[in-house]
């Protein structure tokens, strides 16, 4: 078939995939592309995302970290406020419906932190389709929160066990499956990234968050010196910073995870770090890989920023600096999460929080005039687990020890 589109950004993106993926990747992008035109699907699509969503979600002034820090003023995009707790929920309507209009009954997905799982579970209940998540074994037992509410969703959630049992491993088995399944299922990819036309799709998806701050922006006459997000895959990123990509200003920083060293395994940070050029996953970008060429191990104390890839058009942004890249480390986001909570009540998800611990670095040396926006593509709900034993450990183990106690009677 020709292609409708160039899916290319600079050398980065494409679709390098097996023969028998290229008929429902064309099918795809023929009805999404129509579906982007269409008004009936749009309304739709806005209706979802209001009603069920939540959206808009606020930009919130962070009066009392901006005088803490005494420097910009700190605005927080709260996309943790949508239903399901997480950017995601964007992209997986969009996607949903679309499933919907190319008549499939059934949705497969990846997870990470389980986030995209959710929303995904969450959306098929409400949309009517059967709902299979893969899910790393490892990552299910990070967040075993999520897993429990994506089965009362009704969705099935496989254990994935090959490879580092985390979300690559998991991408691996969702294309298997689809490569036998998609006559009447689609699969739902949750980030920016994959063979084409995923990585634009799930950008106009998500670049409503974008949208969103921007009328902000010109609603309340902010001076933004600089926008911040958080880059897993790169969908809450390329979505908040879409309307701004052509224009100089504001500045753009993505932030990775630093993790806990700059060793190999110990962080992914493709773009502030180490990435190379290479194709996995069906797309063609920059990722962490071994001496060997092989997909490297990653660490971060948040599960949706680990992933060794990165979508191809962040990873062209760079390129061209557009996008700076910077990261964090653990410790850093956990102290920037506490900072939120302490003086803004809200609790950033771990991923997050990488952006919110740069924003404060930032904004300290910028004058009180200046604006920076964060996104906070998620709460923090979902770490639960994570937090408490890292944060209150004696007394979180205790009640756990409980709590199991009891439960064993
Ligand atoms: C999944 C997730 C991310 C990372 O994914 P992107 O595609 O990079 O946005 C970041 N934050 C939260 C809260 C997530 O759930």
């Amino acid at each position: 078939m020709q292609r409708l589109y160039n899916d290319f950004f600079g050398s980065f993106g494409g679709r390098y995939v097996a023969e028998i993926l290229r008929p429902p990747l064309d099918e795809l992008e023929r009805v999404w592309l129509e579906a982007m035109k269409s008004d009936d699907f749009q309304k739709e699509l806005d209706t979802q995302l209001t009603e069920f969503a939540g959206r808009p979600t606020p930009l919130m002034f962070a009066e009392n970290a901006t005088k803490a820090l005494k420097g910009a003023k700190i605005y927080i995009k709260l996309e943790g406020l949508a239903n399901t707790g997480a950017h995601k929920i964007n992209n997986v309507l969009g996607q949903a419906l679309l499933a919907k209009r190319m008549g499939k009954q059934r949705i497969i997905a990846e997870t990470g932190a389980g986030q995209h799982g959710f929303a995904t579970a969450a959306v098929c209940a409400k949309l009517g389709f059967e709902c299979k998540v893969y899910m790393g074994e490892i990552d299910m037992k990070r967040q075993r929160p999520n897993v429990f509410w994506m089965e009362l969703f009704g969705a099935e959630v496989e254990p994935v066990k090959g490879g580092s049992s985390t979300l690559k491993d998991a991408v691996n088995e969702a294309l298997r499956d689809w490569a036998s399944s998609f006559e009447t299922t689609h699969y739902l990819l949750g980030s920016a990234l994959g063979p084409s036309p995923y990585p634009d799709m799930a950008r106009e998806f998500q670049s409503v968050v974008g949208r969103e701050v921007e009328s902000e922006i010109n609603r309340r006459n902010l001076d933004v010196e600089t926008l911040i997000a958080c880059v897993g895959g790169g969908s809450n990123a390329i979505g908040f910073f879409y309307p701004f990509l052509d224009e100089t200003t504001p500045r753009l920083i993505g932030v990775e995870a630093g993790g806990t060293g700059n060793s190999p395994g110990e962080h992914a940070s493709r773009m502030s770090g180490s990435g190379k050029p290479g194709i996995v996953h069906g797309y063609k970008s920059l990722f962490l890989l071994d001496d060997d060429g092989q997909v490297g191990s990653t660490h971060s104390i948040s599960a949706g920023l680990d992933y060794p890839g990165i979508g191809p058009q962040l990873a062209y942004l760079g390129q061209t600096k557009r996008i700076e890249f910077t990261k964090i480390s653990d410790r850093e986001a956990l102290d920037a999460l506490q900072f939120f909570a302490k003086n803004e009540g809200i609790i950033f998800a771990l991923e997050s929080a990488h952006a919110g611990a740069e924003a404060i670095k930032l904004a300290k040396s910028l004058s009180p005039e200046k604006s920076i926006i964060v996104n906070m593509s998620g709460r923090g709900d979902k770490d639960l687990f994570i937090l408490a034993g890292n944060l209150d450990k004696d007394k979180w183990h205790s009640f756990l020890e409980k709590e199991v106690k009891e439960n064993a009677k």
